[in-house]
C-alpha cells in the first residue's frame, strides 16, 4: 500500500518535473532561461531515475537506475546556482563553476563505474526488507565527498537567495523567496537522508519534486522569466550601436558584433587590453571618433550597484553611429541658412524693387506735372520723351519679374525657329551699340567661321541671353573694351554646342561673389554701383535659359580688371555649311562713329574762317617718314604760297639742313630709326645755318600734355596731325611774320563740296571715306588727289612694314607704322582706318600683343579696301 502511494507520488513528480520543463521551454530562451532549463532537466532526470529504481525488480536494473539518477543529481545544484547568479547579477567567477563542473563530472564517472571499485559504494546488494525491494548501498569515500559538495552548493544557493530577498522589494522579493524554498526543500531532504533516519526511502527526489512545483508556480504566477530580460538581451544583440561591457576590473564581459567590427582589436587577446584602454580612457566620457569615414560617438558610463552607488560593478560603452545624425543636422543648418538667405534676398529685392519702381515713377509724375503746367511745345516734347524713357525702364523691370515668375512656375517653353547667327548677332549689336558708344567704349565682335550658317533654336531667348550679358558688360565697364564672340565648341548628331563669350574690362567680380551672381536677387558692390540700375535678376534668368538649352554658364573675373562670361548652348544645325567669319568693331557703326570721330579728329574745321595771307619765298622743310603725310603738309603749305621741301627721315633732314638754311622746319616726332627728338638735337649741334631755325613738332598724339612735352624736348611749337589750318596759319604767322603778305579778299579760295565733286569720288564715299573732310585737310582737291596717289603708292611699303615688324616682334616699329597710318588715313578722310590704326598704336604702346595679333587681319583688310576704293576711282 505505502509502496503504491510512493510510486504514484513518484510518477506525479515525474509529470510535475516534465510540466516545469515545458513551462520553461515554451518561453523564448534567454541566457538565464537556458541555464534554468538545464537545471530542471537535471532535476527531471533524477526524479525519473528514482521512479525507475523503485519499480525495478532486479539488482542490475536498480543499479542502472541509480547511475542514471546521478546524471541529473551531479549537475542539478550547480546549474541552479548558476541560474541564481545570472538572475541576481551576482558575480561568481567562471573558474569556480568550471571547477565544480569538473569535480562533479569526475564523480559521475566514478559512479558509473561503481560496481568495479569501492570508491563510491563499498558494497551493493539487493534487499527485500522494508516496504519494497531495494538496493542496499554501503557508502564509500567519494559518496561523502559528493554529498558534502552538494550540501555546500545548496547552502550557498540558499544564502545567496536570502541575501537577495532582503535587498529586493515587491514581486522580485516573492520570486526570490520561492526560489530559496526551491533550494531549501531538497537540501533539507538530503540532510535528513544523510543522517540515516530514512534508510529505505530517499526523500531527496521528493524534495526535488516539491522544488519543481515551486518553480512552476514562480514561472507562471510570478513571471520569473519575464520577457523584459529577453527583450533586453535582444535589444543589446540587435542594436545598430556598439556595446562593450567590462567588469569592475576592466575585464571584457561582453562586446556585441557592432563593437567587435568597429574595434577589431577587441577580438584578439593580445591587443584587447590596449583597445579597451583606448575606449574607456576617461570615465565617464563622451567623445567623437572617425572610423572609415563615419563618425561615432562613444559614451562611457559606470555600472553602479542599485543599492550602493559607490560600488562600481562594471563599465559600459555605447558606441553610436552619428554619421546620419550629423549629416542630417548639417543639412538642417544649411537649409535654415538658405531659407534665411532667401528671405533676406527677397527682402532686399523688395527694397530694391521699390527703389527701382519709385525712380521712374517719380520721373513720370514729375514730368507729367511739368507738361500740365507748361505750355511750350518744345519743352513738353522733351518731358514726354523723359516720361517715355521712364516707362521703358519700368517695362524692363516688369518683364524681368515676369520672366522670373514664368521660369519659376515652369511655364517658359522654348520655341524653336530657323535663324542665322550672323543676323542675330547683327540685331543684338545694333541694339547695344548706342549704349557702348555713349560710354566711349571700344567694342569688338567676332562670329567664327565654323559656326553653321543656319541654326534652329529659340532665337528670342538667345537674343535675351546675349543682350543681357552685353548690357551687364556695358553697365559695369567705365572704360576699355568689350568683346563679343560666338564660336563652335563641339558638333554631334546635327547639333552644335555654341559658346557665347562676353568679355569686358570693367569692375570685375570678387571671387567670393562669383557663384552667387547667378542667384536671384543677388547684386554686389551695390554701394560702388549705386548709379547702375539693376534688379539682380538678369543673370539668374540667363542661367535658367541656358540650362533650358542643355547648356551652362560660367564666369572668370579679376576684380578690378574685368570679367568674362561664357555661356554654352546646344542648337540644332539646319545647314551644315560653314558661314563666313563676321567680325568688326564699333568703328563699323559708320554713321555714329564717323560723326564722333570727325569731331574728334577735325574739330570745327568746317566753320573756320581762313585769312587770305601768303608767305612767298619762305624756305620750309617738312620731315615725315610717311609720304602721304608729306603730301598733305605740302598741299596745305601750298595754300599759303609755300613750296615746301620734303624729307622722309631724320637723316635726310640732317643732310638737307647742311645744304640750306630754312625759315621753318616741320618735323614728325615719331619716325622709325632716328625719331624727331633725336633729329632735332643733332640739328641743333650743327654749327652753321639752321641752329636757330624754328622747328615745329608734328604729332598725331592728341593727348593732353604732349605739347608741353614737345616744348621741353626743345621744339619751338607743336602741331597735331592732321594739321588744323587755323593752327598752321597761326604758327606760320608767329614764325614767318616778316615774310607775310596780305592777299586781296577776291583772291580768297574757299573749299566747297558740291554734288558734282562728290560724284567724282563715289567709290570712296561708298567705302565711308569722308572726301569733303579730306579735301579740306589737304588744302584743296588738287592736293587731295596727290595725297590719295601717295596713299596708294605708299600702301605696299606701309603694309609690309606693319606685317614684318609684327612678324619680327618689333613692336616699337609696329607702333610707329600704326601711328603714321593713323594720320595718313585721317588725312584722306578714311576715319575708320584711322581709328583702327589708333587702336593698334595704343595696343603697341601698351604691348598688348594679343590684341594686335587678333585684330591685325581687321586692320589689313580695311587698309586693303580703302586702297581698292581709291584705285577704283583712279581707274
Ligand atoms: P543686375 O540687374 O544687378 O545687373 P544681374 O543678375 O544681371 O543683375 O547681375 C547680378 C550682379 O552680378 C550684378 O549686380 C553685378 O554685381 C554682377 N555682375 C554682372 N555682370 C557683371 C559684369 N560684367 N561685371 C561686373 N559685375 C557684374
Amino acid at each position: 500500500m505505502v509502496y503504491t502511494v510512493i510510486n504514484i507520488f513518484q510518477i506525479a513528480g515525474v509529470l510535475t518535473g516534465f510540466l516545469t520543463l515545458l513551462s520553461i521551454a515554451k518561453k523564448k530562451a534567454s541566457e538565464t532561461q537556458k541555464v534554468l532549463l538545464i537545471a530542471c532537466c537535471c532535476a527531471f532526470v533524477s526524479i525519473l531515475a528514482y521512479t525507475l529504481e523503485i519499480n525495478a525488480r532486479s539488482l542490475e536494473a536498480m543499479v542502472m537506475a541509480v547511475k542514471f539518477g546521478y546524471v541529473g543529481k551531479c549537475y542539478v545544484l550547480l546549474f541552479f546556482l548558476m541560474f541564481m547568479a545570472y538572475y541576481c547579477n551576482i558575480d561568481i567567477p567562471k573558474l569556480v563553476f568550471r571547477s565544480f563542473l569538473v569535480f562533479n563530472t569526475v564523480m559521475l564517472l566514478i559512479i558509473i563505474t561503481c560496481d568495479r571499485h569501492k570508491l563510491y559504494y563499498k558494497s551493493i546488494r539487493l534487499s527485500y526488507e522494508g516496504l519494497f525491494p531495494h538496493v542496499e548501498l554501503e557508502k564509500g569515500v567519494c559518496y561523502w565527498m559528493l554529498m558534502a559538495v552538494m550540501l555546500g552548493l545548496m547552502a550557498w544557493y540558499v544564502i545567496l537567495c536570502l541575501i537577495e530577498v532582503k535587498k529586493r522589494k515587491g514581486i522580485e522579493k516573492k520570486r526570490l523567496l520561492l526560489l530559496s524554498f526551491s533550494g531549501l526543500i531538497p537540501g533539507y531532504m538530503l540532510t535528513v537522508y544523510l543522517t540515516g533516519i530514512m534508510n529505505i526511502l530517499d526523500p531527496v527526489p521528493l524534495g526535488i519534486v516539491l522544488s519543481c512545483m515551486l518553480l512552476t508556480l514562480n514561472v507562471n504566477k510570478y513571471g520569473l522569466l519575464d520577457t523584459m530580460e529577453l527583450a533586453r538581451e535582444k535589444i543589446i544583440e540587435n542594436t545598430k550601436d556598439g556595446l562593450v561591457i567590462l567588469d569592475a576590473s576592466y575585464n571584457l564581459l561582453y562586446a556585441n558584433d557592432v563593437a567587435r567590427e568597429l574595434f577589431p582589436d577587441i577580438n584578439q587577446a593580445e591587443s584587447r587590453e590596449k583597445q579597451i584602454k583606448e575606449i574607456f580612457k576617461e570615465n565617464p566620457r563622451e567623445a567623437v571618433v572617425d572610423i572609415e569615414g563615419r563618425s561615432y560617438e562613444i559614451r562611457v558610463s559606470r555600472i553602479e550597484d542599485d543599492n550602493n552607488a559607490d560600488t562600481v560593478r562594471g563599465y559600459l560603452a555605447w558606441i553610436f553611429d552619428m554619421t546620419f545624425v550629423n549629416h542630417y543636422t548639417e543639412e538642417m543648418i544649411r537649409l535654415r541658412q538658405e531659407a534665411e538667405k532667401a528671405n533676406l534676398a527677397k527682402t532686399s529685392f523688395l527694397a530694391h524693387m521699390s527703389h527701382e519702381i519709385r525712380t521712374p515713377m517719380n520721373a513720370i509724375i514729375g514730368f507729367s506735372d511739368l507738361c500740365l503746367n507748361n505750355g511750350d511745345e518744345g519743352e513738353i516734347k522733351e518731358y514726354v520723351q523723359s516720361i517715355r524713357e521712364s516707362a521703358g525702364t519700368l517695362m524692363v523691370l516688369i518683364n524681368e519679374v515676369l520672366d522670373i515668375s514664368k521660369i519659376e512656375s515652369g511655364k517658359i517653353a522654348l520655341t524653336d525657329v530657323a535663324y542665322s547667327m550672323k543676323e542675330l548677332m547683327k540685331e543684338v549689336i545694333s541694339a547695344i551699340i548706342p549704349q557702348i558708344n555713349a560710354k566711349h567704349l571700344t567694342f569688338r565682335y567676332l562670329l567664327e567661321k565654323d559656326v553653321p550658317v543656319m541654326l534652329k533654336g529659340d532665337k528670342k531667348e538667345i537674343r535675351h541671353i546675349m543682350s543681357n550679358l552685353l548690357s551687364n558688360a556695358v553697365k559695369y565697364t567705365a572704360e576699355g573694351t568689350i568683346l563679343f564672340k560666338v564660336k563652335e565648341i563641339e558638333r554631334k548628331d546635327r547639333k552644335t554646342l555654341l559658346e557665347i563669350i562676353v568679355k569686358d574690362t570693367g569692375i570685375g567680380i570678387k571671387e567670393e561673389n562669383r557663384e552667387q551672381i547667378f542667384d536671384r536677387f543677388e547684386r554686389f558692390d551695390v554701394k560702388k554701383n549705386y548709379a547702375v540700375e539693376g534688379t539682380g535678376l538678369g543673370l539668374s534668368i540667363v542661367k535658367d535659359l541656358v540650362q533650358l538649352m542643355d547648356g551652362s554658364i560660367e564666369v572668370e573675373s579679376v576684380y578690378g580688371e574685368g570679367s568674362l562670361f561664357r555661356a554654352r548652348i546646344w542648337q540644332e544645325v539646319l545647314d551644315e555649311r560653314k558661314g563666313e567669319a563676321y567680325r568688326g568693331s564699333n568703328c563699323d557703326d559708320i554713321k555714329y562713329t564717323l560723326e564722333q570721330l570727325k569731331n574728334a579728329v577735325y574739330g570745327n574745321r568746317g566753320k573756320r574762317k581762313r585769312r587770305s595771307i601768303r608767305f612767298p619765298g619762305a624756305k620750309v622743310l617738312v620731315v615725315d617718314d610717311n609720304q602721304v603725310n608729306l603730301k598733305v603738309a605740302s598741299g596745305l603749305l601750298k595754300l599759303y604760297g609755300i613750296d615746301a621741301e620734303l624729307a622722309e627721315s631724320g637723316e635726310e633732314c640732317l643732310n638737307a639742313v647742311k645744304k640750306q638754311t630754312y625759315d621753318i622746319i616741320f618735323m614728325d616726332q615719331m619716325m622709325p630709326g632716328m625719331d624727331g627728338v633725336e633729329t632735332l638735337s643733332r640739328l641743333r649741334e650743327i654749327k652753321k645755318g639752321n641752329k636757330s631755325t624754328p622747328v615745329i613738332a608734328l604729332t598725331a598724339n592728341a593727348l593732353v600734355g604732349v605739347k608741353e612735352e614737345m616744348l621741353e624736348e626743345g621744339f619751338d611749337d607743336f602741331l597735331g596731325k592732321p594739321m588744323d589750318l587755323t593752327e598752321l596759319e597761326n604758327v606760320l604767322i608767329r614764325f614767318l611774320k616778316e615774310l607775310q603778305e596780305e592777299m586781296p579778299e577776291a583772291g580768297r579760295e574757299e573749299t566747297g563740296f558740291a554734288a558734282e565733286t562728290a560724284g567724282r569720288y563715289e567709290s570712296l564715299i561708298r567705302k565711308g571715306i569722308d572726301v569733303q573732310a579730306g579735301i579740306e585737310l589737304c588744302g584743296g582737291e588738287e592736293s587731295y588727289l596727290e595725297v590719295l596717289k601717295a596713299f596708294v603708292t605708299n600702301a605696299p611699303v606701309q603694309q609690309r612694314s606693319l606685317s614684318q615688324s609684327l612678324k619680327l616682334g618689333d613692336y616699337r616699329r609696329y607702333t610707329v607704322s600704326a601711328h603714321a597710318l593713323k594720320s595718313a588715313a585721317a588725312s584722306i578722310g578714311a576715319l575708320k582706318l584711322s581709328e583702327i590704326s589708333r587702336m593698334h598704336e595704343e595696343a603697341g604702346n601698351k604691348e598688348n600683343i594679343a590684341y594686335i595679333n587678333e585684330d591685325f587681319v581687321n586692320l589689313i583688310e580695311e587698309y586693303g579696301e580703302i586702297v581698292k576704293a581709291i584705285e577704283m576711282r583712279e581707274a
